[in-house]
């Protein structure tokens, strides 16, 4: 039998844990560009939590998130150190009765995949997991012990080696130049080194370049980049705890080596504020800094509030990257106008969450055509229908 001939543009999170879903299938030939390093994009400036419960993506995909959560504790224990798991667990602050519902229901789910969980309004014990925390405001807050936060880039890097040893081809160092549209369908690639191949389905899996990908076939792909500004802050004073992933609507905090890292919530980004969001050339970003003062001062504004124990602390370094974003803050997966050609996209401020159950799901569409529940939500046609 014909192998089908698959070309994945993009060597982040999103293209090389599709990459490893194809390789597992015998009739794929997968093969994946990266025109930089692997897992070297916005999959390397994120702050990869994987929490059991929190507000960054909704209750409604559990089951998105604990498979995601799985598949790198897994990862980690075939090859310890090789996802980067931090076990640090999660304090989620609750402002508000909607959110100490949410919480709760976040608890309730994680405890019934076998994992701990406990709402906490005792403010004494809640300081007993973070000190420096003013209790004052919350009303209460969820805690875990179980889950924590991984590195993106070895994942990534894992991945890629995962679908090698399976047969897939990984070609760094090469980008994507053209895709070549034929009668409305997608039917193969160029590339910066002169070179062009034929395939059947091509993924753009470029996630904030994809606007620029898309372009290579006349699509207008609907993302828009919000500023993920990362601040690492060297504490006032050494942490002799374990510093928890800090959850509230606004922000949230997470221990990076001495340090501890801030940054505002994706979801609290409004697109139509040029502050916060817009289209850019991702290229252009700085390895590091880059940052507005705007992002630094909300953040400290919410240290004075929720966190004093951080406010006296020096600013050790930053960064900005860009979240590519849809209007509704969920990703754009699968068929495009363009025949054979494919997004894995947009998994603005979710994507190490979210890409090992889409991978899965979209392996099987490309290979079987058969579809999923979370793969229909998730459909191009939700935002150009719009
Ligand atoms: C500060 C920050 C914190 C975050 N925190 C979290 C978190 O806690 N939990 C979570 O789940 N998510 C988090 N995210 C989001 C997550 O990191 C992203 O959703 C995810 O990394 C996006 O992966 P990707 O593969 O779509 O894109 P990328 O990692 O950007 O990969 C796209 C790749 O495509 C390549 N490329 C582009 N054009 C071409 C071309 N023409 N030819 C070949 N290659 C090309 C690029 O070089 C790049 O490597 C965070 C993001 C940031 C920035």
């Amino acid at each position: 039998m014909a192998k089908k001939k698959i070309c994945i543009i993009g060597g982040g999170i999103s293209g090389t844990s599709l990459g490893y879903n194809l390789s597992l299938y015998d009739d794929a030939d997968v093969t994946l560009y990266e025109k930089d390093r692997i897992g070297g994009g916005t999959t390397s400036k994120s702050a990869g939590t994987v929490c059991l419960f929190d507000d960054s993506l909704d209750n409604r995909y559990f089951d998105v998130r604990l498979y995601g959560f799985e598949t790198y504790l897994k990862m980690e224990k075939e090859k310890p150190g090789s996802a980067g798991f931090d076990q640090t667990g999660t304090l989620v602050c609750a402002t508000s009765e909607k959110e100490v519902l949410r919480i709760k229901a976040g608890i309730a789910l994680a405890k019934s995949a076998g994992y701990t969980g406990e709402y906490i309004t005792d403010k004494a014990r809640i300081r007993e997991i973070l000190p420096m925390l003013d209790t004052e405001p919350i009303l209460g807050a969820g805690y875990t012990k179980d889950d924590g936060y991984f590195d993106g880039t070895m994942i990534s890097n894992n991945f890629a080696g995962k679908m090698q040893a399976n047969g897939g081809k990984i070609i760094s160092g090469v980008k994507v130049t053209k895709v070549t549209v034929e009668d409305g369908q997608a039917t193969g690639i160029e590339t910066s080194d002169g070179k062009s191949e034929s395939y059947d389905v091509v993924i753009d899996c470029t996630g904030p370049w994809s606007r620029f990908t898309g372009e290579l076939v006349g699509l207008d792909v609907p993302i828009w980049h919000t500023k993920a500004e990362a601040f690492f802050i060297a504490p006032p004073e050494k942490m002799d705890f374990v510093f928890p992933i800090l959850k509230y609507p606004a922000f949230y905090a997470l221990r990076a080596g001495e340090n501890v890292f801030i940054c505002k919530s994706h979801l609290s980004m409004d697109l139509d504020n040029p502050e916060h969001a817009g289209q850019w050339n991702p290229d252009h970003l700085p390895e590091r800094g880059g940052t507005d003062d705007y992002f630094i001062e909300f953040l400290y504004e919410q240290m004075e509030k929720d966190v004093p124990g951080l406010v006296d602390g020096g600013l050790s370094s930053s960064w900005l990257s860009y979240r590519a974003e849809t209007r509704d803050f969920l990703p754009i997966i699968g068929d495009t106008p363009v025949k054979n050609y494919l997004l894995a996209t947009g998994y603005g401020g979710n994507g190490i969450i979210e890409a090992p159950a889409v991978s899965r799901d979209l392996a099987k569409y490309i290979m079987r055509g058969e579809s999923t529940l979370l793969l229909e939500e998730w459909a191009f046609p939700r935002l150009w229908k719009k």
